[in-house]
């Protein structure tokens, strides 16, 4: 891939946020992209950067350790599966994670937040499809999560993120994201002293029926940086 690629990947992806935006009547500017660069190298991120991206979204702490280290004035957000023995370095390297899955998790990393970061911004991720194979909270233990977790003085509450079943029906896809944001909805109205802002939903495949149900943050890795390098 060459920077000429990245450039016309970027513009791609900014049209069609902005035909969805478009058909969705919503603003553009509501619509953030998170820039997927797990396993891709730091002079693809320096691509971006160049392009005037500033989120990144990376799965593997140390596949993302150098990168962050490389472009520290980034805004890097851990969305993988996260271990509790690697709580620690992703608390004090990253500015948001967005794969909290667990109540145990949120609480390591709300005491391993250094003091003299601001705290770390969370969302809840949502197991929709309730597949045994993934990773989320299921949504009828969702709230009761939120309210604990509210309470961890090291993290703020954002809002929610999912990966729901690879699926190409657009109906389908609508379906599933519908359900996510209804789940969004009542947690701003459980937590409303909370700055519940975030949800993130949407991927390469799917962005479109997404922003048409709401995603705030859309995420994307393949439509901007091209098949991913074996990590
Ligand atoms: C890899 C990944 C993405 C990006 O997926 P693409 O289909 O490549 O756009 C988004 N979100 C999460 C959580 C991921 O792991």
């Amino acid at each position: 891939m060459t920077p000429q690629d990245y450039a016309h990947n970027f513009a791609q992806v900014k049209q069609r946020i902005k035909q969805a935006c478009l058909q969705a009547n919503r603003d553009p500017n509501d619509v953030s992209l998170l820039a997927v660069s797990k396993t891709q190298p730091a002079t693809a991120v320096a691509a971006f950067i160049a392009l005037g991206q500033r989120a990144f979204g990376e799965n593997y702490l140390q596949d993302a350790l150098p990168k962050i280290a490389a472009h520290p004035d980034a805004t890097w957000h851990f969305i993988g599966p996260i271990q509790s023995n690697k709580t620690k370095p992703i608390a004090e390297h990253f500015d948001w994670v967005e794969s909290v899955d667990r109540l145990k998790i949120a609480q390591r990393l709300s005491a391993q937040r250094p003091t003299d970061r601001a705290p770390l911004n969370i969302l809840l991720q949502v197991n929709i499809s309730q597949e045994e194979s993934k990773s989320g909270f299921l949504p009828a233990e969702l709230i009761n999560a939120a309210q604990e977790m509210a309470l961890l003085p090291g993290l703020v509450i954002r809002g929610l993120m999912v990966i729901p079943a690879a699926t190409d029906d657009m109906a389908a896809q609508r379906q599933a994201f519908a359900q996510v944001r209804a789940l969004f909805e009542q947690l701003q109205t459980t937590l409303p002293q909370h700055p519940i802002d975030t949800l993130s939903m949407g991927m390469s495949n799917d962005l479109e029926a997404a922003i048409l149900e709401g995603a705030t943050q859309i995420r994307i890795g393949t439509d901007l940086f091209g098949a991913r390098v074996k990590c």
